[in-house]
């Protein structure tokens, strides 16, 4: 039930790990994380809490890299066990995608997906639409950004998600229909997250995503703001946080 990201010149973990912290109020029973450390992406994820994570993950993963995202689940396709906690891979391995909400129509979408060759690990709604992205790329051959926004527009439901590519290891792609999602602004740095207490420290520059729009977030690139349905740019209102 909640979300956080980064992507920067800072070591990603702690700052997510904190973050999902202080998201803990929201309510879960799974955590997650991926972090590509400059070669690799590595995902640790387990039902249970936040600190079970920082445990599994030290058992199982490194824990270096600038770039991120992290999850809080709260079950509502699948049962919560280690297998439905997100992140979730695509079938070839190389997208991730964590996900707050629920894709209504995911069993017509799965249905297709498996006529065409995909296989599911989970019992969850996510990673259906991770694939479905995946699909879209792959079929029409477009970056990461496109897909997303392709495949966002065939979905019923509710989601704030965040969308990583390996092959694309610059940037994070979010998205949001009736769930919040909040994106700090730094200098060279953003911060990602369901609400702004996890990047309170670091920036008082906040922009909250809209109904209905998506970011393609690059360190030093920074954020390109489009509504998913027709594609129309959007410029980036950013806020002041009061403290
Ligand atoms: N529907 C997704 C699942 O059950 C996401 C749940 C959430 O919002 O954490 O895995």
């Amino acid at each position: 039930c909640g979300i956080v990201g980064y992507v920067g010149h800072r070591k990603a973990f702690p700052i997510i790990i904190e973050g999902l912290k202080r998201l803990e109020y929201r309510g879960y029973d799974s955590a997650g994380i991926a972090l590509y450390d400059g070669t690799d992406l590595n995902v640790s994820k387990t039902k249970g809490k936040v600190a079970d994570l920082v445990q599994k993950v030290n058992n199982e993963i490194s824990t270096s890299g600038s770039i991120g995202i992290g999850h809080t689940r709260w079950a509502t396709h699948g049962v919560p066990n280690d297998v439905n906690a997100h992140p979730h891979y695509s079938s070839s391995g190389d997208l991730v995608i964590i996900h707050n909400g629920i894709i209504e129509n995911y069993e017509s979408l799965k249905k297709e997906l498996t006529k065409r060759g995909y296989t599911f690990k989970s019992d969850t709604d996510t990673e259906v639409l991770i694939n479905l992205i995946e699909d879209v790329k792959l079929k029409e051959n477009v970056k990461l950004g496109k897909a997303v926004q392709v495949a966002l527009n065939q979905v019923v439901g509710a989601y704030a998600i965040a969308v990583f590519d390996k092959n694309k290891p610059d940037e994070i792609v979010i998205a949001r229909l009736g769930s919040p999602l909040a994106v700090g602004v730094g200098e060279n740095e953003f911060f990602i997250a369901s609400d702004a207490s996890p990047f309170i420290e670091y920036t008082k520059n906040a922009i909250y995503l809209a109904d209905e729009e998506m970011a393609i977030i690059r360190a030093n690139k920074g954020i390109k703001i489009r509504k998913i349905k027709d594609d129309s740019l959007v410029v980036p209102y950013v806020q002041e946080l009061q403290m």
